[in-house]
């Protein structure tokens, strides 16, 4: 297909996909759905209410309350309190234990505190289990589980201000004060559903990807065989980056199993390998080998930056290489033409599209199949994809595609899925629909916190989220964040901006204690200052010429608040190197002290 043709068909399938209704068309797991909300993997225990003190409590224990626990603990500082709704460590990693589950970052510089925990991943692209396992021995080795509370819900923050410290009430009943709070929430930790009609009829058994059901699939995290499918027609709706990963395994188990694909996702190459223990010994026998590591990832993955060498090499690197290599091509002066770079940036995406749709017709024997399977937009348009299995999936005799054109499933009855007018029976639907991404900060933490002068955040951020460095927010003393938005804003490797802002947080809190203050605060005009200069930023994940989806609004006008979910303008490393700087000068600019 030439150029124009390729844009016309994503035009086309764009508009397909497109609806009114945007993000409405989801609903949250309330009232009948609200147990598939529930833990199925660890009990919950009874233990004693705390109504006590503690120097940091931190809300969330995924990678973002292990990575600052770690880095407080480092400092010395080991009074913290981590609170987390799972029934463990783990955060995303405690909840999706889906089958074929893996990180899609390579290990090395997605599993933080390697080099601290001397741990091997085993593979390049570790498994779930492993990755949970890894931060449960981050939990232990730095003594997170001594005073961290599972099975927890924050109800509410408040800011005492004769006191000087957080007031924290739980669903637990527990009524404690924290002289610092910190928050890693995580942007998708809100399982939901889509608003279909009949959804609350279906007769068979159905539950969401993030709370696999083995005691009804049989088999377990880990890969064992579930057994429990070998005689049931099951139904997988979605075909995101966790149904890509579960899907070779359904097609294994099922007697007969029906994918129903709204949107096709791409699905580059995987290549996973295991860890070879000498060539491991030997790239991790430098002091600081990780950071370095994730800073190479990051610095390749920036289309303008001068890596030299490109030490993961994989499919995210790969597409920021080509469009380089473009830009290579390009006379001196089209290098500081926009457009020029964006036609160069345009013909490396078409390139990289043409090689991952070519990749779906040498995989799926079936021809019609292997048309539906083709995404037709550009590939930053949605999560991009990797692995190994999932096309040949589809070539097993029990696996059938229900291809819904872009309209998705169309009902739900008593006994299964309508596609096309046509009904499907099944025993069981599993819902890969993915996860709430709203804007409201307290529809996303289940909580509302209370800053100075009874100011709530949802009122301070009525216009839009407001934050120093992404970390800090005027009015709201002695807490902090840990998210990428308003700051690196580096989605192809979340935890490098985790660790990033743990090394901050530890460093600020540090300082106020050996300082003797009480009181860290964000300064207005510091906090205004750095919003200027996120203003220079564009909306990297907000094109509406993109096919809808989470990353664009569903294709709908952005509201006027999300214009701040912007990052760092000279991109992240520009972001790292200066919050580097500005945390080990020992003057923390723009935060008051007293
Ligand atoms: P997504 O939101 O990415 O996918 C949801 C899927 O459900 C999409 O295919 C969507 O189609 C489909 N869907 C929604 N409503 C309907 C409907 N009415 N009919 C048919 N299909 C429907 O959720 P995921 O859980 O897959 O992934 C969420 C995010 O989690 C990822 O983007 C990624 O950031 C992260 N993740 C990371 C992994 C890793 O690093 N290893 C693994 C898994 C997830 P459509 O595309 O048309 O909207």
């Amino acid at each position: 297909m030439d150029r124009e043709a390729t844009q016309a068909k994503y035009a086309e399938e764009r508009e397909k996909r497109l609806r009114p209704d945007g993000n409405d068309q989801y609903q949250r797991l309330a009232d009948k759905f609200a147990h598939f909300e529930d833990d199925p993997y660890v009990p919950r225990r009874e233990r004693t209410v705390k109504k006590d003190h503690v120097t940091v409590a931190f809300i969330g224990g995924g990678f973002s309350g292990l990575v600052t626990g770690a880095r407080l603990a480092e400092l010395g500082i080991h009074d913290v309190r981590i609170i987390e709704k799972g029934g463990d460590f783990g955060g995303t990693w405690y909840w999706n234990r889906y089958p074929g589950a893996m990180c899609d970052t390579a290990s090395m510089i997605y599993l933080p505190l390697l080099e601290e925990t001397g741990h091997m991943p085993t593979e390049k692209y570790a498994r779930a289990p492993e990755i949970l396992a890894h931060c449960e021995r981050i939990g232990r080795q730095y003594g997170l589980y001594d005073k961290a509370l599972f099975h927890t819900r924050v109800q509410e923050m408040s800011w005492q201000e004769q006191q000087a410290c957080w007031r924290i009430t739980t669903d637990r009943g527990d009524d404690f004060t924290a002289q610092f709070v910190a928050m890693g929430t995580g942007p998708l930790h809100v399982p939901k559903l889509p608003g279909l009609s009949g959804i609350e009829n279906f007769k068979g058994h159905s539950f969401h990807t993030s709370r696999w059901d083995y005691a009804y699939t049989g088999g377990d995290a880990a890969g064992a065989p579930m057994t429990g499918l070998a005689d049931k027609k099951v139904a997988l709706i979605g075909t995101g980056a966790t149904a890509v990963q579960c899907i070779p395994h359904l097609a294994a188990a099922c007697k007969t199993f029906f994918v129903c694909q709204r949107t096709p996702s791409s699905v580059d190459f995987r290549t996973n390998e295991p860890t070879d223990p000498a060539w491991y010994a030997a790239a991790t026998e430098d002091a600081g080998w990780q950071q370095r590591w994730m800073e190479n990832f990051t610095e390749n993955m920036n289309p303008l930056g001068r890596a030299e060498e490109d030490l993961v090499r994989d499919g995210w690197t790969d597409l920021a290489r080509r469009f380089r290599e473009r830009v290579a091509t390009l006379p001196e002066a089209q290098r500081k033409d926009p457009l020029a770079m964006f036609k160069a940036w345009e013909t490396a995406d078409y390139d990289k599209m043409d090689a991952i749709r070519a990749r779906v017709d040498e995989e799926v024997k079936d021809p019609e199949t292997a048309a539906s399977l083709k995404a037709w937009y550009r590939q930053l348009c949605k999560r991009p994809c990797f692995h190994d299995d999932y096309l040949d999936a589809f070539n097993n005799a029990s696996t059938v595609l229900l291809d819904t054109d872009g309209k998705g499933v169309e009902r739900i009855t008593e006994a299964g899925v309508v596609v096309a007018g046509k009904e499907y029976p099944v025993d069981c639907i599993i819902y890969g629909t993915g996860f709430l991404i709203g804007t409201e900060t307290q529809d996303r933490c289940g909580f509302e916190m209370i800053g100075r002068a009874g100011v709530t955040l949802s009122e301070y951020w009525e216009k839009g989220m407001r934050t120093l460095h992404g970390v800090s927010t005027h009015g709201f003393p002695n807490a902090f964040r840990v998210q990428p938005t308003q700051a690196a804003n580096f989605i192809a490797n979340v935890p490098h901006n985790i660790v990033e802002s743990a090394r901050t947080i530890a460093l600020m809190i540090k300082h106020t204690l050996d300082a003797g203050y009480s009181v860290i605060e964000t300064e207005a005009a510091a906090e205004a200052e750095w919003l200027k200069l996120l203003s220079e930023s564009s909306l990297m994940l907000a094109d509406p010429s993109c096919t809808p989806g989470y990353y664009n609004n569903e294709g709908q006008p952005l509201p006027e608040e999300a214009r701040v979910y912007v990052g760092h303008p000279g991109g992240p490393m520009a972001y790292f190197r200066y919050i580097d700087e500005w945390r080990s000068n020992g003057r923390f600019d723009g935060m008051a002290l007293r």
